[in-house]
């Protein structure tokens, strides 16, 4: 997963709430260009999942994937891992970043998972955020992508995306995702978060959004913006100020 978002700044606040009906039109189109939006990051069950999700911080699911295809084939349970031990782990995940303190986790996490609970998972939320590595946002991911409750867990593609929408202008990761919590209809809660996400690697990246390819771009509040700063940067002036 992406890092988190740092302070948002020039971002434009749209007014909050947004209108129901633009809302709905914009899941709507998601849901209709991608019905069962899933994960990018590989995984066999929920100990793969968590362990991913885990690796995903500050990392880009390209590289986990790369990584956890080798080591999965080792280790795939938490007794394997405990087995595999830090020193064993590092090789596998060295190549991505905070690797050392990631293994440290991941190691730790294994214990926990054998000596507490018989190498199951559990999955309930205050169980699942307790274990080393596992913050809040993993603990979201992992219990909406196996559907036991819904989450958006807000990183840096979802926060950009939900700000450019105008489906939230909190200043934080939490606050946006209490924000889209309350104006997501429950229909599209636990598929919302893989929509955003995918917009955001995809289409409205950070730099230079693709406008003119976006699938939401009609009910888009920052789409005039970017395109105007896009056609700027091709005569080499200067873009509008917001
Ligand atoms: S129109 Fe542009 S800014 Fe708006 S969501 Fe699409 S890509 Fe992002």
């Amino acid at each position: 997963m992406a890092k988190s978002p740092a302070t948002p700044k020039g971002l434009k606040r749209f007014k909050y709430p947004p209108e129901p009906a633009r809302v709905e039109a914009i899941f709507t189109r998601f849901e209709a260009m991608e019905p069962e939006p899933r994960t990018e990051l590989k995984f066999r069950d929920p100990y793969t999942l968590v362990t991913a999700v885990a690796l995903s911080a500050q990392a880009t699911d390209v590289s986990v994937n790369k990584a956890t295809d080798r080591l999965f084939e080792v280790a795939d349970t938490p007794q394997k891992m405990l087995a595999l031990g830090e020193e064993g782990l590092i090789p596998y995940i060295a190549s991505i970043g905070l690797f050392r303190t990631k293994a440290k986790n991941v190691i730790a996490a294994a214990r926990i998972l054998v000596e507490q609970y018989g190498g199951v998972v559990p999955l309930e939320r205050d169980k699942l955020q307790a274990l080393p590595g596992v913050g809040r946002k993993t603990a979201s991911v992992v219990l909406n992508e196996l559907g036991v409750e819904p989450a958006i867990a807000v990183d840096t593609h979802v926060f950009r995306v939900s700000h450019r929408l105008g489906l939230s202008n909190a200043p934080t990761p939490d606050k946006v995702e209490a924000q889209l919590f309350k104006v997501v209809p429950p229909k599209w809660l636990t598929r919302a978060h893989h929509w955003l996400i995918l917009h955001g690697r995809y289409t409205c990246v950070a730099q230079r959004p693709r406008c003119e390819n976006c699938v939401v771009a009609e009910w888009c509040p920052s789409r005039e913006f970017y395109l105007q700063a896009a056609a700027a940067a091709r005569e080499g002036k200067k873009p509008a100020k917001r």
